[in-house]
């Protein structure tokens, strides 16, 4: 059927109207309808052995106009709107962006399920449906506010499934309840992304702002995701909701199993496990738990499970690598005690692998590794780390069990849905093969004569116009849109260096104001949440924020410069900002990000980087060579190095040009427009701690950002960077990430 006579029939059934009658809410509802309809006739992919990819994250965006390019109808459906005079990107405004993740690492989970859905893969999502998610970031007084984000609205893409199970802790029993949403692969399968939900939670808990009474468990399970950790109410109830997650995980894999017809004895030929970070890592002991009550003895189960489970590191910051006190533990889940027990001693008895240690925390990474059959690292150089530096003992153990799987982005939503024009630029030169065989892009290196590159600005041009519209119309603020725009979008974290960054632009300011006239305009964009309890994140926002106010009321310096915080950064934002960047900043401190995949959007999108050699920055830098990206800043082994020996000081790293440029932050200007006891904290922390490192490097930064300024003022060889970056992009497709995964873990067909 015609998507235009099946939109009418929708409507006609559901509201007794025509299409042309139609509000754009109903018209929101129908297209929903019709989705789900064509859904239906997608098949699930089939194959013996099927994956469970469990994550405390799913950051899947809005799904209406992605769900429509995978089903293939995405500009029929366009047309049919626009014979009405509606415009679908008016009706897509009326959806709610799914809160269900942070960062990076619940967006890659978002990717991977759609390039599993795209590869015809046998693999399903499990996680949690938190209610009011991470939280939504308001600016007040020029700081960050969080307020709940109540995204479940109806109608909704969610099913209820009616399926339920029994979840026991220390002190209380609760129940769950499931619900399924569908995942669909470019023109192909359909897997399903499994959220269970606390029966009975109280969303009249949350009072003022994303306060809660965090003890209330059988009421409070899902309300928001990773609840405050800087308490011990908020440990407590990561905890209730970790092993919430896996025990209902571990129930439905088991059941499903069942129905199926499997021997649970040879679950590990039916069934892969990927635990996605640490935060599912109780699925071990819990699912030996509940093998042995299908009758399976513990030593058979601990194999079993051995086989089946799979582990994915994120991060080497040793706060990111959970352990949780053995008394906690046997508090709320005192069932998996004598488990955790024995794993502790089956494993070997090395130092420093530890799953009990002797101060007597339980060490979750530990436990999937030793019980898991795959570890991998999500870049070269974090993979690298793990084996050399972090994870080294472990290493020596089980040199085969590790293993590099390099980040990916799908390139549907982050190319096909964010850029259509850039995406029939590409399509006109090389046709429709890249959106499926992103390899076929490095064909596009050819196409560097001048009229493609004119072609190719006036796209970026206009993504930069739109971004200047959409910032104008939701925070009222102003953008050149011939300025360069300088983009930071990533969770504020001091090793992401969002503080480097602002003491570049203080440092600009300060030439300014001594007579320094900038060849070209920068506007300077950041976007990024503070986790609540995290305060110098926080106090770096409200100093970019101060920054930013100081310019707009400055009348010299507003000539030249601009900063601009984007509210409530998130994948709909990304979406709208990512196409319009001319610079991507990916500035961590090396050896601090573990891959980074917003790095991979923006160079998809033909933004240049201008980064430490760190993550996939360095797998960029190698793909595009020298002269296609600007690399700064210390090594990971100097940084390594430093840590070891303790012996950084940022003391050793200021001089009277540094000196001036923190000044700055604790200056009347600032003070007088700011809260000085956040200043004062910030400006104490960069000239005493400064943990990561952000001084090291800034003299290096300031250096290459300026000769980025100065090079972007040579528009056709500035292009030809930003097309040797798009043509390079292709190894950064989720579906070469996923085919790897399949081929070295998984192994589903
Ligand atoms: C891609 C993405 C991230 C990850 O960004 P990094 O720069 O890799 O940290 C975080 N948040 C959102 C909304 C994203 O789309």
């Amino acid at each position: 059927m015609q998507v235009s006579e099946q939109l009418e029939h929708i409507v006609a059934a559901q509201f007794e109207k025509t299409l042309d009658q139609c509000s754009n809410e109903e018209i929101y509802g129908a297209l929903l309808q019709l989705t789900k309809e064509r859904i239906c006739h997608c098949s699930h992919p089939q194959s013996q052995r099927k994956l469970y990819y469990i994550s405390a994250e799913f950051l899947i965006g809005k799904l209406l106009s992605n769900n429509l390019i995978n089903l293939g109808i995405y500009e029929d459906v366009k047309t049919c709107l626009s014979s009405i005079g509606k415009q679908l990107s008016d009706i897509e405004e009326l959806e709610y962006e799914p809160s269900l993740g942070n960062g990076g690492l619940g967006r890659l989970a978002a990717c991977f399920m759609d390039s599993l859905a795209t590869l015809g893969l046998n693999g399903d999502g499990i996680g949690l449906n938190y209610h009011f998610g991470l939280f939504h970031q308001l600016f007040k007084n020029l700081k960050q506010y969080e307020t709940k984000d109540p995204w479940l609205k109806k109608p909704s893409w969610l099913e209820d499934t009616g399926i339920s199970f029994s979840v026991e802790f220390g002190h209380s029993r609760v129940t769950s309840h499931l619900y399924d949403l569908d995942v669909v692969g470019y023109e192909s399968g359909v897997n399903t992304l499994h959220l269970f939900d606390l029966d009975g939670v109280d969303e009249s808990l949350v009072k003022e702002g994303i306060d809660f009474d965090e003890s209330l468990v059988d009421r409070n399970l899902t309300l928001f995701l990773y609840p405050d950790d800087s308490t011990e109410a908020g440990r407590r109830l990561r905890v209730y909701q970790e092993y919430f997650m896996v025990s209902n995980a571990a129930q439905y894999i088991l059941w499903e199993q069942k129905k199926l017809g499997h021997d649970l004895h040879h679950l590990d030929q039916y069934v892969c496990i990927q635990i996605n970070d640490t935060h599912p890592s109780m699925i071990i002991p819990e699912l030996i738990r509940r093998l042995m009550f299908e009758g399976v003895r513990l030593k058979e189960a601990i194999k079993i499970v051995s086989h089946t489970c799979a582990y994915t590191n994120h991060t080497i910051l040793a706060e990111a690598l959970e352990t949780w006190p053995y008394d906690t533990l046997a508090d709320i889940v005192p069932q998996l005690m004598p488990i955790i027990e024995v794993l502790h001693m089956l494993a070997p008895p090395k130092a420093g692998t530890e799953i009990i240690d002797d101060q007597q925390n339980v060490h979750m990474a530990s436990m999937d590794i030793h019980y898991g059959y795959s570890i991998n690292g999500v870049a070269a150089l974090h993979t690298e780390i793990l084996k050399t530096s972090e994870l080294k003992n472990f290493y020596e153990l089980y040199p085969d069990k590790f293993n590099n799987k390099t980040n990916g982005i799908t390139f549907r939503r982050w190319l096909l849905y964010t850029n259509p024009d850039l995406s029939a630029w590409i399509e006109k030169r090389i046709g429709p093969g890249f959106k499926k065989n992103a390899d076929e892009l490095t064909k596009l290196v050819a196409f560097d004569q001048t009229e493609d590159l004119t072609e190719l600005k006036a796209i970026k041009d206009a993504n930069k116009q739109r971004l200047c519209a959409y910032i104008e119309k939701t925070q009222d603020i102003h953008m050149d849109p011939n300025s360069i725009f300088d983009i930071q979008i990533k969770r504020l974290h001091e090793y992401k260096r969002q503080q480097m960054n602002l003491l570049y632009i203080i440092w600009l300011i300060e030439q300014i104001r001594k007579g320094y006239r900038p060849n070209h305009k920068v506007t300077f964009i950041f976007g990024a949440k503070a986790a609540p309890a995290y305060i110098l994140a926080k106090d770096i926002i409200h100093a970019i924020l101060c920054v930013e106010t100081i310019i707009e009321q400055d009348d010299l310096l507003k000539q030249y410069i601009q900063v601009v915080m984007v509210e409530n950064y998130n994948v709909t934002k990304a979406e709208k900002l990512i196409p319009a960047a001319d610079i991507s900043e990916q500035i961590s401190l090396a050896s601090k990000e573990a891959s980074g995949t917003g790095n991979m959007k923006l160079m998809l999108n033909g933004a240049v980087t201008l980064g430490t050699m760190d993550g996939a920055n360095v797998e960029i830098a190698n793909l595009v060579g020298k002269d296609n990206i600007y690399i700064f800043g210390q090594s990971s082994e100097t940084v390594i190095a430093h840590y070891a020996h303790a012996d950084y000081h940022p003391q050793d790293y200021i001089d009277a040009e540094v000196k001036a440029v923190l000044d700055f932050l604790i200056s009347d200007e600032m003070v007088t427009i700011g809260d000085a006891t956040c200043l004062q904290r910030l400006y104490q922390d960069l000239n005493h701690k400064d943990w990561f490192m952000a001084l090291l490097d800034l003299k290096s930064y300031i250096a290459t950002k300026n000769q980025m300024i100065k090079d972007y003022q040579d528009t056709e060889s500035w292009m030809k960077k930003s097309l040797v970056n798009i043509s390079m992009a292709g190894f950064f497709s989720s579906d070469r990430t996923i085919e790897q995964y399949n081929h070295d873990i998984w192994k589903l067909d």
